[in-house]
């Protein structure tokens, strides 16, 4: 018996009946091993049930955004099942308990509601999933995600229990006996038994988690690109594919911005040396970009990667003193309180700079937080483009016609914070 594989696949690998069927077919070639099956929520759904989320908050009727989503789900459903398939009284009780949900826990903090009712889009997935593996002939076991992933009550970013989930995960699947385990990611629950989520994008640290539990021999996550390019393809017309690439570089683009591996994926796996592929859904033969603890990066390319919207914020003493090591410790302080990252910063003697994401009320925060200690000037609508293993041409390439705020360089790392052109 093989050791087992675990398998994630996003939004956009089940977003209709063609992909759903590419999915199917990619299992059932990896059918002679064990194997795991992380599902993210269908196409755009996430951002459907935050918008429904948002009008329960503010008691608004959520109730024909529900109906579009359940008709999305439904007409899948409709080209891949018979009319009488158990899958839409399986569906429609998803549906149902997601509008209790809306009435029950109105009365939560945001972010709690957030957890309970954004946590349904990977249960309509999985559950579709599962049926359809079955119909195909592909025996499968669909789980709660819920019931497996324990974490704290950090709603929206919750921390895995590791000892628990690993003991609770292996008592659910054994990893060393044959079979497929359809489960959902992004989802957990606290030792109180309250839905969470790991942050947006999470199903790629959930399939890290399950691994990691399951001491997996290697996790792939099915992607609509060829692999780690060296840069976002949304971004830039002339990519390069990375074959190869050790888990510190990845976990260093991940940090920078790169959207294509969740941040927290990569530690889990590093720590007991399971291997990453990132392969494309498109073309499941293609060899997709190995990550692993072989230190050698290759092609050696510069990769190159965008944060948007960020805002810088300028800050003097109002009693005009240097810029101390006291200074900068309660700036920092301040904003670990607000829970903001700062992105890049810069001090001089009279002036500390810091930029960050923009959200909204950002500004009213810092100030609220730091404006009696200081003058603040912000300057909005800025972008940090960072380049890994540059050369004086690649900053030429990419950031010489821009305006530059501020930027820095180590070794292996430029950064450079500049106005948006578009
Ligand atoms: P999924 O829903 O399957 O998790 P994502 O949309 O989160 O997929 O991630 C894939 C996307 O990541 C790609 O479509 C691409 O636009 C983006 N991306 C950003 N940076 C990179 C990169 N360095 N290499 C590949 N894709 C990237
Ligand atoms: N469905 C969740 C999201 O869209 C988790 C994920 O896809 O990774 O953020
Ligand atoms: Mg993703």
């Amino acid at each position: 018996m093989q050791q087992l594989k675990v398998y994630k696949f996003g939004g956009a690998s089940v977003r209709d009946d063609v992909s759903l069927r590419q999915v199917a077919s990619i299992i059932r070639s990896a059918a002679t091993s064990p194997l795991v099956v992380v599902l993210s929520a269908m196409g755009k759904t996430t951002n459907a049930l935050e918008k429904i989320t948002d009008k329960v908050f503010v008691k608004e009727d959520p109730l024909p955004d529900i109906d579009h989503l359940y008709a999305y789900h439904l007409s899948i459903c409709r080209n891949v099942f018979p009319p009488e398939h158990t899958v839409f009284r399986e569906l429609d009780s998803h549906f149902s308990s997601l509008r209790s949900a809306c009435i029950t826990k109105q009365h939560l903090g945001y972010n709690a509601l957030y957890d309970s009712l954004v946590s349904f889009g990977e249960k309509f997935s999985t559950c579709i999933l599962h049926h359809f593996l079955l119909s195909n002939g592909i025996e499968n076991n669909l789980l709660d995600s819920t019931e497996l992933v324990k974490t704290d009550e950090c709603f929206r970013a919750a921390n895995v229990d590791w000892i628990l989930t690993r003991v609770v995960i292996r008592k659910a699947i054994n990893p060393s006996a044959p079979g497929i385990w359809v489960v959902q990611g992004f989802i957990g629950s606290s030792l109180t038994g309250q839905t969470i989520t790991l942050g947006r994008e999470g199903s790629d640290y959930s399939a890290a988690i399950y691994a990691s539990a399951l001491d997996a021999r290697e996790v792939t996550i099915w992607k609509d690109v060829p692999g780690v390019l060296n840069a976002d393809p949304a971004e830039s017309t002339a990519t390069v594919k990375f074959d190869r690439m050790p888990y510190q570089e990845a976990l260093e683009l991940a940090f920078y911005g790169a959207k294509v591996i969740h941040p927290k994926t990569i530690k889990p796996l590093e720590n007991k040396n399971i291997e990453l592929l990132v392969k494309p859904f498109s073309d499941p033969l293609a060899p997709g970009t190995l990550i692993s603890s072989d230190p050698e990066l290759y092609p050696q390319a510069c990769s190159a990667i965008w944060k948007r919207e960020q805002i810088l914020f300028t800050l003097r003493p109002r009693d005009l003193s240097f810029i101390s090591e006291a200074h900068v410790h309660g700036i920092m302080g301040a904003l670990a309180l607000l829970g903001i990252h700062q992105n890049l910063m810069q001090s001089s003697a009279l002036h500390f700079s810091f930029c960050c994401d923009y959200r909204t009320d950002i500004v009213k925060e810092i100030t609220e937080a730091l404006g009696e200690a200081y003058h603040i000037l912000h300057n909005q609508g800025l972008s940090l483009l960072t380049l890994r293993h540059f050369s004086e041409e690649d900053i030429q390439l990419h950031a010489a016609s821009s305006a530059l705020l501020m930027q820095q360089m180590s070794r292996v790392t430029y950064q450079a914070l500049m106005k948006e052109m578009h």
